[in-house]
């Protein structure tokens, strides 16, 4: 056989709530206020959603001195250090939080137990925008560590008072690894009530798992920085089934397909469904008949909009 034969894609997949809320955050501001918003650094991680929206009007920007006096700046999902938010409303803007309520929720525990004199191990990506506005909640005191052997290397100030928090899109697996590491090293460590990894993360983590034992390839729609997605791909690998992780259907190759019968389709948190429909119908193009969806948690998590972001149903504003 050299063509696929059945699509089955894994539930739940792509958008999550934050995703969703930082993208109408962005779209709602363009309607009530006009063109140009300014976003900081990308809104979620995704090349399409990006481009769809600067072609709406917004300008994603790195550096705050690149904002206009008096524009409108979104912060994108991943969040923002304290520094970035003072320089924000030191320059007078206008300013839209779309940071992930499960984002802002880490951020308000490492206040509130910095304020309590905890010093804290951050598990996490170096170089991450979430690490780096988790990491800027304050000015010292949070030390990263990345693997088991930086948790073998990691010196905190003092070990009395020492506190976990974790990136939210990590592996469940590898972050659980690097916990116990953290826990055999430190065992007076205080642990997040509930685990900081969203459960976002944890279902499509979950249903990868479920998805790549019955199937010969995977293929995940994310793009390279997205880190959520990536964990997807990887979490795949691991389990033994060849797995390819693409931008758009354009980045697949039929060569992966050959001799591959079922093929497993998931989306990352911040990969619109379009992105998969297009997928599908170039899997299909190569020979594929079937699409199944797999049986999975249905999501219900939403989250509410800033104020100031309602829209009239009258006027449109
Ligand atoms: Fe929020 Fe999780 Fe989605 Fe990130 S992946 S935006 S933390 S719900």
């Amino acid at each position: 056989m050299n063509h696929p034969q059945e699509i089955l894609l894994a539930e739940p997949r792509g958008f999550c709530a934050g995703v969703d809320r930082a993208i109408e955050i962005v779209e709602r501001a363009l309607q009530k206020f006009g063109a140009p918003i300014y976003v900081r650094h990308e809104i979620v991680h995704n090349t399409y959603v990006v481009n769809d929206l600067k072609a709406k009007g917004a300008i994603f920007i790195e550096d705050l001195a690149d904002v206009p006096p008096g524009a409108t700046l979104v912060f994108s999902a991943h969040g923002v250090s304290r520094a970035v938010q003072e320089e924000a409303q030191a320059r007078g803007f206008s300013i839209f939080d779309a940071t992930c309520p499960l984002v802002s929720k880490v951020h308000v525990e490492v206040a509130k137990l910095a304020k309590e004199g905890y010093e804290f191990i951050m598990i996490g990506h170096k170089g991450h925008p979430e690490v780096e506005g988790t990491m800027g909640q304050l000015d010292s005191g949070i030390h990263l560590v990345e693997d088991v052997a930086d948790v073998a290397r990691v010196q905190p100030g003092q070990t009395a008072k020492l506190a976990v928090v974790t990136q939210t899109t990590l592996s469940v697996d590898d972050a659980a690894e690097i916990l116990a590491a953290v826990r055999q090293r430190f065992p007076q460590v205080r642990e997040p009530k509930q685990q900081d990894i969203c459960y976002a993360t944890q279902n499509r983590q979950d249903a990868v798992k479920l998805l790549s034992r019955q199937v010969d390839l995977v293929i995940v729609v994310g793009s390279p920085t997205s880190s959520n997605s990536n964990r997807l791909r990887e979490l795949a690998a691991k389990l033994g089934t060849t797995a390819y992780m693409v931008d758009s259907a354009d980045e697949l190759r039929s060569e992966w397909f050959m001799g591959v019968a079922r093929v497993g389709l998931t989306a990352g948190a911040s990969a619109p469904e379009i992105l998969v429909k297009q997928v599908i119908e170039r899997i299909k193009a190569l020979g594929a008949v079937s699409v199944r969806s797999m049986d999975g948690i249905e999501e219900t998590v939403k989250f509410p909009l800033p104020k100031g972001l309602k829209i009239d149903a009258v006027t449109g504003l």
